[in-house]
């Protein structure tokens, strides 16, 4: 096959047999952020790569080795997202929504990242991202965390633990900053290239690093929390007395830094051990100082961002899902005459019983080349329209699957079953759409 017939290294297509399933938890989370108050928010997926290189830091490994960054026509750096922050603080500024207000936001959409592909790692990926602006307390962070706990439940996800840190205030992070060069400047001999180069640049960055020989001089580093500043460690306090009073277990994890250097205090991870090495699902944390960096007015802000592929990954592959998005009947018209009136009959179906998914068969073929596509498609009916029904105003009314006998049925009949049909699927699946 040629070259251009594959899609690009670790860009994938979601095919019809697994966008049910996507689709499944896009409504599942949908209603959740919304049971909180969340509005969504859509945001270009190009920014300047400006916007990137102020936010996420320029000593890290998205904006030093990941982005997809290119000139556009005009001369202008340009970036496709590698994450959804940056790009909502900045929709966020532009239009006013921050400043003396509070926002809960949300959105979901592609992320780009040159990363090296493997299982839950792609180039293309995508996240839900939830904001929250202009709230300083730590329940901030005690509901963002709820709310992931809920959305496990619901997914029926169990095993998956919480990691939370704090990072502290500026200050006290600098402070922290240089026990910490002091301590890797004694074992320098034993850092891997990057973290010797970020020694300079971003020492804490350098816990962050996944490099096996690394992890036994960073487990011995001295630790963020034993330098943190009154406030950060009230606030932090605080948000732990919450989580156990919502009976949320959490560990806390002193070397716990996040990629990205925007955030303040808290930071947190969901991590499974079910996916191997890619087993962080969600991670977020406070970043009060990124509004105002980037422009705008001093804004305490909050967020998580999870991985949809990964946690798509972590679900029981349910059955009934396959066929969530199947029609719930396939109209056959054979005979003379039938065509068009099953065309303009297809339409008032539609029009007449909200929700309903009615696929009817176009290109003609012999009854029984029809009801074999009916099957294929998943309907569980078939409606029939032949010469003598065309004739009564009726339809043969066909179960699919399972035994049932054909019925010949009034039009205003067919609708009701159907309306019956899609009320009880809405029912079952305990959502809207
Ligand atoms: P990791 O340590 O796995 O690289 P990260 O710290 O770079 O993750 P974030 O930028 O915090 O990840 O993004 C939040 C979530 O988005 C991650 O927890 C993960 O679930 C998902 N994610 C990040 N990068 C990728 C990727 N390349 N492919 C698939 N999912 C990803
Ligand atoms: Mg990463």
């Amino acid at each position: 096959m040629a070259q251009y017939i594959r899609s690009v290294r670790g860009m994938h297509d979601i095919l019809p047999g697994d966008s049910a399933r996507w689709h499944w938890l896009e409504a599942r989370v949908r209603r959740l952020v919304a049971s909180y108050g969340y509005r969504e928010i859509r945001m270009p997926v190009v920014e300047r790569t400006e916007l990137f290189k102020r936010s996420i830091g320029e000593v890290t490994d998205i904006v030093e080795k990941e982005m997809y960054t290119f000139e556009d026509r005009n001369g202008e750096s340009l970036t496709l997202r590698p994450e959804g922050t940056a790009g909502c603080v900045r929709a966020g500024i532009e239009h006013g929504l921050l400043h003396n207000q509070q926002q809960r936001l949300w959105y979901m959409g592609p992320m780009f990242r040159h990363e090296r592909p493997q299982k839950g790692r792609y180039r293309q990926f995508h996240q839900i991202g939830v904001e929250v602006f202009g709230i300083a307390e730590p329940e901030v962070e005690a509901e963002l965390i709820a709310m992931n706990a809920r959305l496990w439940r619901e997914l029926g996800i169990e095993d998956v633990r919480l990691e939370i840190n704090s990072l502290g205030s500026p200050q006290s992070r600098a402070e922290y900053r240089e026990r910490l060069v002091a301590y890797f400047r004694r074992h320098e001999a034993d850092l891997d290239e990057d973290s010797r180069r970020r020694l300079d640049t971003n020492p804490l960055r350098i816990l962050d690093s996944k490099h096996p020989d690394m992890q036994a001089l960073i487990a011995g580093a001295p630790s963020l929390l034993d330098h943190l500043d009154l406030d950060s460690q009230a606030h932090f306090d605080a948000l732990c007395a919450m989580l156990d009073e919502m009976a949320i277990p959490y560990r806390v994890n002193p070397r716990l830094v996040r990629g990205l250097d925007y955030y303040t205090r808290t930071v947190f991870e969901w991590i499974t051990g079910s996916l191997g090495a890619q087993g962080t699902i969600c991670a977020g944390g406070r970043y009060d100082g990124l509004v105002a960096q980037l422009g705008g007015r001093d804004t305490p802000a909050a967020g998580f961002a999870l991985g949809i592929e990964r946690l798509l990954a972590l679900m029981r592959p349910a059955e009934d899902l396959a066929a969530a998005d199947a029609p719930h009947a396939f109209l056959v018209p054979v005979g003379e005459g039938t065509l068009h009136r099953a065309l303009a009959l297809a339409e008032a179906l539609r029009r007449d019983v909200p929700g309903l998914r009615l696929q009817t068969n176009l290109g003609g073929g012999s009854f029984k080349a029809q009801l074999k596509r009916a099957d294929r498609s998943g309907a569980p009916y078939a409606l029939l329209l032949g010469e003598d029904e065309l004739a009564q105003g009726t339809l043969g009314f066909k179960p699919l699957r399972g035994q049932g006998a054909q019925e010949t049925l009034a039009l205003e009949a067919v609708a009701e079953r159907l309306a019956l049909l899609v009320s009880e699927e809405r029912e079952a699946t305990g959502l809207d759409a």
